[in-house]
């Protein structure tokens, strides 16, 4: 099993040392900080069988093994090393475990407690949201079920007097990677404290929901392939825009494009649509922090960040244009593992926030507006493609009565437990959005009018039978939709209003049930 965490920190605290001999290669003592991070990098390559990390750090252990009198050159020969570590290192911890185990149809998890006879319904539950779960009361036996199974988690019942042994079988399976969640009676701290000190992921108290569960697991199962990052670098040397792309392209999760001429930075931007630019500060005819203005004054990238590549180590100068929309420094000559550092930082991040501008809070699924910007593009598309698009409206059944009677926490839950449900049973390419409070949508893209229609009617049946569950026992949740096809209805306002009528009609015919306009 990888660990990630570790090989990060040894990554960042070879970095942080990285950029102080940047500033003077000349001084020994300065490299003899920064070794020990690459041997710590190297020794953890080595246990770990990271071979390909291992590879792209021998040429630099020994070059700093022959090193006596460093200068500028040896500096210049690391810089161009590093970026391959850090790809190296970006590789290896993407390519975990969890991926691995996501090759099989359904994910396996695996349930160790007291008593399996007790957990028969959670297992046919759990089939709904997509898992196979496993559960064992002979704890050595079901541990060793998970890992040849490769499950994607192992939920443990603590509590009993052998927890002492089951610490032992955890630490165990900790070393072979799934990941562990603690199950308890009641919640006692120290049962806590003895759990997150043994990694565990998350702790969870009978009765243990079907909803909880997948809402747990998910993110471990659907880690949503991401597209790479996209960098744009403006500046107006050949030999830097080579450069630079030549270091980024080490990774393949970096697309790059580059622009020598400034005044077409705004089509290019429309384009390209970057996760982060690098602009020049030198450039002829104008300067980085004008085009950064103008970049700025157009609302589509208003917050694109953008890294200034400089040969200005004023101060002043620097402060001026931070002030002015600019999001980072490199100062020329730029080191290569800066650069790659810093671009994959600033990506992340701003994917991370244009993420939130678009989700709902609550459920994680497209809110409002971006479910009516996405069904204009599913119709427009529909239109030249000339295929079908059908927009259903769903609506829980009674959720005032959820919320009076068990209080609004569990009503989230439900709330969590129908995102979660509709994201699991659509495909793929099909939309799901929360519309507001206990209303979502669905898009369901290129079926045919029945199909989509079949296939709600078949979540609705399905999620009918989800037990939810709450302090003193269990429910069950119902929802009503109103289903409306393009191209039967022409406009996507005329399809809204469609669909909204036809749900109205399912709740006065008695709800929980898929309706089409004029039933
Ligand atoms: P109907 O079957 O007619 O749809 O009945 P209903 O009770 O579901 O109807 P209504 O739409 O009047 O009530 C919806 C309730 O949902 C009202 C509101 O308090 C609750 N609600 C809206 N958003 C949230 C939320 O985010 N969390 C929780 N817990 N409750 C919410
Ligand atoms: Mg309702
Ligand atoms: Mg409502």
């Amino acid at each position: 099993m990888v660990n990630r965490l570790e090989i990060h920190s040894i990554w960042s605290g070879l970095v942080q040392a990285w950029r102080v001999i940047w500033q003077d290669a000349a001084d020994p003592q300065r490299w003899a900080a920064f070794a020990p991070h690459c041997d710590r990098l190297m020794v953890l390559a080595r246990q770990q069988g990271l071979t390909r990390i291992e590879g792209e750090l021998l040429p630099l252990l020994q070059l700093l093994q022959g090193l006596t009198n460093p200068d500028e050159e040896d500096k210049a020969i690391v810089d161009r090393l590093l970026p391959g570590v850090f790809a190296a290192v970006r590789e290896v911890c993407s390519e975990s475990y969890e991926q691995e185990a996501r090759g099989t149809s359904m994910p396996v998890l695996v349930m160790l407690v007291r008593q399996a006879s007790a957990w028969q319904e959670l297992i046919q539950q759990m089939e709904q949201y997509g898992y196979t779960l496993k559960v064992f009361a002979n704890y050595r036996l079901g541990m060793q079920a998970a890992i040849t199974a490769r499950a994607i988690a192992v939920v443990v019942e603590l509590g009993t007097e052998e927890d002492a042994s089951v610490m032992m079988l955890i630490d165990e399976l900790n070393r072979y990677g799934p990941k562990w969640f603690a199950l308890a009676r009641e919640a006692n701290f120290a049962l806590r404290l003895e759990a997150v000190r043994h990694a565990s992921q998350g702790f969870f108290l009978t009765p243990l929901s079907a909803p909880t569960l997948a809402d747990a697991v998910d993110p471990l199962t659907f880690k949503i392939k991401e597209e790479p990052y996209r960098v744009l670098i403006l500046d107006d040397s050949p030999t830097v825009l080579a450069s630079i792309r030549k270091a980024l392209n080490q990774f393949p999760t970096i697309h790059t494009q580059t622009l020598r001429q400034p005044e077409q930075v705004l089509d290019v931007m429309g384009e390209f649509s970057p996760d982060v630019l690098l602009l020049d500060f030198h450039m002829n005819g104008c300067n980085g922090l004008e085009v950064a203005k103008i970049i700025r004054q157009n609302k589509n990238f208003e917050s694109v960040p953008i890294v200034y590549l400089t040969a200005e180590t004023s101060e002043y100068v620097q402060l001026e244009a931070m002030r002015h929309g600019g999001d980072d420094f490199l100062t020329k000559p730029i080191s290569q593992a800066q650069l790659v550092n810093t671009v994959i930082s600033k990506a992340e991040r701003y994917r991370g926030l244009r993420k939130l501008m678009v989700e709902d809070s609550l459920t994680g699924l497209y809110n409002h507006v971006k479910t009516k910007t996405l069904l204009q593009q599913a119709i427009l598309m529909a239109e030249r493609q000339q295929s079908t698009v059908s927009y259903a409206m769903l609506d829980i059944d009674h959720f005032k009565k959820v919320n009076d009677t068990y209080g609004h926490a569990v009503g989230d839950k439900v709330i969590r437990a129908l995102a979660r449900f509709l994201k699991q049973h659509v495909r793929r390419a099909d939309v799901v959005g929360r519309y507001g409070g206990e209303e979502f949508v669905v898009v369901f893209f290129d079926s045919t009018p029945e199909a989509s229609f079949e296939k709600l009617d078949e979540m609705r049946e399905a999620f009918a039978a989800v037990q939810h569950t709450y302090d003193g026992g269990s429910f069950a949740v119902t929802f009503s939709a109103g289903i409306a096809n393009f191209p039967d209805l022409a406009t996507m306002g005329e399809l809204v209003v469609a669909a909204d009528e036809a749900l109205y009609a399912a709740k006065r015919a008695g709800r929980n049930r898929v309706m089409k306009p004029g039933e």
